[in-house]
């Protein structure tokens, strides 16, 4: 077995705490990988605190990482000890059903198993995330982390580069095309940047009057305090798309309102608590449509993480010791980040090499 020195959740409410823990020996088709980075999604609050379903303790989160491959089992071809790869939110899935057959193992019909919040294959036991030092992995479900990209900022595209860009493509983000994100945060600055990068005409909705500077500056045409009914009266029946990556509950209908005929809004954001139900005629009346879209199969996670490569666009980071995770949490549960957290792993080496 291989020792993981980890930061775990033991309960909904206490601070992260060391613990060490077990990852399964290097199977055939694995990747051993020594993390480097891990980003801090505000999906690892919700799941570590219990908010979105009981979770069975200790429980380690992070499904943003980026590390070194340090060995490899016999039948991998895809890399090598020494590549810099990434894992995302998925270690696996069941490989046969029609949606894994077309490349959407995020949509897996037996359910995907999530880097967190899901259950190993190989022995049966909770899968335990990032905020650790190493993780084993099938080498099907790692990215390659394209040459030259700076694999801190390169961990946070795991999760949420992904889980905007999947939805940007899906419902044709482009020139020509009008695309409101809501909420700077991780999810919402990669989608300001990336819809921006695709050629659309970008309007940023944010709660905070202290991002609208920086919402210019990534990439958005225009920014709305969406409190400001005025200012969201401007934009009723404008968008093609709106991408809502808001991670609290709130009111859809004043964005429902600012789709044209036809037009989409899709929610990544999965709050603890159910958002008030849409009300009807506004959808109807222009033939719009609320949907939803969950990460990104691996094919695109890699196209993704090329693109960005391509293009130039990269998260803005903020970097973190293991040790202030704690503090870096309640900046995020209070959308005061700017705009994602990367754990640099070495922090918690150090703490290993000490014990
Ligand atoms: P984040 O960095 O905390 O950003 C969320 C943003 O939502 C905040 O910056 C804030 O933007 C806005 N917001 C407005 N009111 C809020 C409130 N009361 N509480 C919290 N946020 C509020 O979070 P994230 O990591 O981008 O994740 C966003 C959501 O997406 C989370 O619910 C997460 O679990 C979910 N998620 C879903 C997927 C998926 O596959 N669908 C993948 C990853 C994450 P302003 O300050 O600009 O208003
Ligand atoms: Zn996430
Ligand atoms: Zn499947």
């Amino acid at each position: 077995m291989i020792t993981a020195h980890s930061y775990a959740a033991f309960d909904p409410q206490s601070p992260l705490k060391s613990w060490d823990f077990q990852r399964r020996e290097v199977g055939d088709d694995d990747v051993q990988i020594d993390i480097l980075f891990c980003g801090v999604c505000h999906s690892d609050l919700h799941y570590a605190r219990s908010e979105w379903m009981p979770v069975t303790y200790p429980q380690v989160v992070g499904h943003e990482i980026v590390g070194k491959v340090v060995s490899v089992g016999k039948n991998v071809t895809g890399h090598q000890v020494g590549d810099i790869v990434g894992v995302g939110c998925i270690v696996d899935s069941c490989r046969h059903c029609d949606h894994c057959e077309a490349d959407l193992e995020n949509y897996c019909l037996e359910g995907m198993q999530g880097t967190y919040m899901g259950v190993e294959k190989q022995t049966g036991k909770p899968t335990q995330g990032g905020y650790s030092t190493v993780i084993v992995v099938d080498e099907n479900y790692v990215l390659r982390v394209p040459a030259g990209m700076d694999p801190a900022k390169a961990a946070p595209l795991l999760c949420a580069g992904i889980t905007v860009y999947s939805p940007l493509r899906h419902w044709k983000a482009g020139p020509g095309k009008i695309v409101g994100i809501v909420g700077l945060g991780g999810l919402g600055h990669m989608g300001v940047k990336l819809a921006h990068a695709m050629g659309a005409k970008v309007i940023l909705f944010t709660t905070s009057p202290g991002k609208v500077a920086d919402g210019k500056k990534l990439g958005a045409d225009d920014v709305v305090i969406s409190k400001n009914e005025e200012d969201m009266a401007r934009y009723a029946g404008q968008f093609d798309l709106i991408v809502n990556t808001v991670a609290a509950s709130h009111n859809l209908d004043p964005f429902i309102n600012l789709l044209k005929l036809d037009g989409t809004m899709v929610l990544v954001g999965a709050p603890a608590t159910p958002h008030p139900s849409p009300q009807v005629f506004p959808l109807l009346m222009q033939r719009r449509s609320l949907a939803g879209s969950a990460i990104g199969g691996i094919k695109e996670t890699q196209e993704m993480l090329d693109f960005c490569a391509e293009h130039d666009v990269m998260p803005e980071i903020e970097m973190t010791s293991m040790q202030d995770i704690n503090q870096a949490w309640e900046r995020v549960a209070k959308s005061d980040v700017k705009y994602r957290f990367v754990i640099d792993m070495a922090t918690l080496k150090t703490e290993q090499t000490k014990d």
